[in-house]
């Protein structure tokens, strides 16, 4: 008899594994349990084009597969949601309360919005993570004057610059001193908070004690700064790990579910995969969640090879992008405070790389308006050699001839 596969969370990962796994001549059953209505889609156009088309019926295209993959794939699609694990018997407890039987287990739960202590959600209080979250939003932004956004983070600047786009007043409450902090070297957030605030976006940084009540019609901000009246507010300060099924299971957690480069959990035939899994990016490398596109496609498809046993070490080069107004960004590698060095190649009309190194060996790179240069310098980061840094900010020098 072959075996059946289960997997909890239709989202990108959990739909990109089932299709590897028949990709991967995988004849047995595969069942997807997901706890949203719809089936997997990605995420990046909900805080894009989601919100900025014009058109209602148009708006979402970012489904993963046809309607029909799943029928015609013989992947099963529940609209469930899995309550707990029992790794012992094999067995998957949903909160419909039927109980499903598996030989193998991808986790690929993803994650939820962060809230904050002491604001609380409400129709005008919101979030945005799922497809539902971005319709609802869409409705909000229809007459809206002047919406508020908590956190300056990659989601928020997105939010920002559709709300923009569409001639609503924005105002940005930070917490912190700067934009991305941590994911971005302090140039460029310099540069990203001149953009926003020449689209007339307000950001307001140390913003750390605000509270929001709403109020009727609106919801009042307070902070430091004063007290104002927005038409609602977006909450985007981050996102916690979907793990808790696997911390109810016995699963090891640690900030996210602990895999290793096999997308093993410490249970046996478990795996994870995507914004839920916690791994590390090299044999010395420090253990992390991305939460992005790339890891949730390319972890995925790996951990459904090793579900089939064909050994496929996960060890990515991170990569990530956003779209804010007519800006493309693009970033490769890793940004920490280990980088020594900047070094700037610039182009015209708003384009620019921007390569960090360490000990001279590049390590990281973003890109604005220019995301094809970053094909070349994968190269250069994978050699991991060092390289000379007065031609590589020579912008006469070709990429290809640093390598
Ligand atoms: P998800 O897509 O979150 O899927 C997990 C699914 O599992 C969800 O449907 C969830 O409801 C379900 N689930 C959870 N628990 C259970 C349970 N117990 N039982 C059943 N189902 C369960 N990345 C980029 O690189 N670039 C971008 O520009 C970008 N833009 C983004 C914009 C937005 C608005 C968001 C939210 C994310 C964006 N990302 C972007 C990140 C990227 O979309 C995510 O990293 C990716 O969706 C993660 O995929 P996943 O499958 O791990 O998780």
């Amino acid at each position: 008899m072959e075996d059946t596969i289960l997997i909890v969370g239709a989202g990108q990962a959990g739909g990109r594994a089932a299709e590897a796994l028949r990709r991967g001549c995988f004849k047995g059953r595969i069942v997807m349990v997901g706890d949203e209505t719809h089936r997997p889609y990605e995420r990046p156009p909900l805080s894009k084009d989601v919100l900025l088309a014009k058109d209602d019926t148009t708006c979402f295209s970012g489904w993963l597969h046809d309607a029909s993959f799943y029928d015609d794939s013989a992947v099963e699609h529940l609209n469930d949601s899995v309550a707990k694990l029992d790794t012992q018997r094999h067995i998957a407890i949903l909160a419909s309360g039927s109980e499903l039987t598996y030989d193998k287990c991808l986790i690929a739960t993803g994650g939820r919005a962060r809230d904050i202590e002491g604001i609380e959600r409400s129709a005008r209080v919101v979030s945005l993570r799922t497809l539902d979250d971005a319709l609802r939003l869409r409705t909000l932004l229809i007459g809206a004057k002047h919406v508020a956004v908590i956190g300056g983070g990659f989601l928020g600047l997105e939010f920002a610059a559709s709300a923009r786009a569409r001639g609503i007043d924005v105002t940005v409450f930070e917490a912190g001193s700067r934009l991305l902090a941590r994911a971005i070297p302090n140039a460029f957030a310099e540069k990203l908070l001149e953009k926003h605030e020449s689209q007339g976006v307000r950001v307001i940084f140390d913003a750390g004690a605000t509270s929001v009540r709403t109020h009727d019609d609106a919801v009042i901000v307070m902070n430091r700064t004063g007290t104002s009246q927005f038409d609602f507010c977006v909450i985007a300060v981050g996102q916690m790990p979907n793990d808790e099924i696997a911390h109810q299971s016995g699963i090891a957690v640690d900030n996210g579910i602990v895999v290793d480069e096999f997308c093993r959990t410490s249970a046996p035939n478990v795996y994870a995969a995507g914004d839920c899994a916690n791994f590390s990016l090299n044999a010395n490398g420090r253990r992390m969640r991305l939460e992005s596109w790339q890891n949730a496609q390319e972890q995925a498809i790996a951990a459904a090879k090793n579900m089939l046993g064909v050994e496929t070490p996960y060890r990515p080069m991170p990569w990530f992008w956003t779209d804010q107004y007519d800006w493309n960004i693009q970033m490769l590698g890793l940004h920490d405070d280990s980088i020594d060095r900047w070094v700037l190649r610039a182009g015209a009309d708003e384009k620019m790389l921007l390569i960090g190194l360490r000990e001279n060996v590049v390590v990281f790179a973003l890109a604005l308006n220019q995301g094809g240069d970053l094909r070349a310098l994968r190269r250069v980061i994978e050699q991991a050699k060092p390289v000379d840094a007065d031609r590589l900010a020579d912008p006469n020098v070709k990429l290809r001839q640093i390598i």
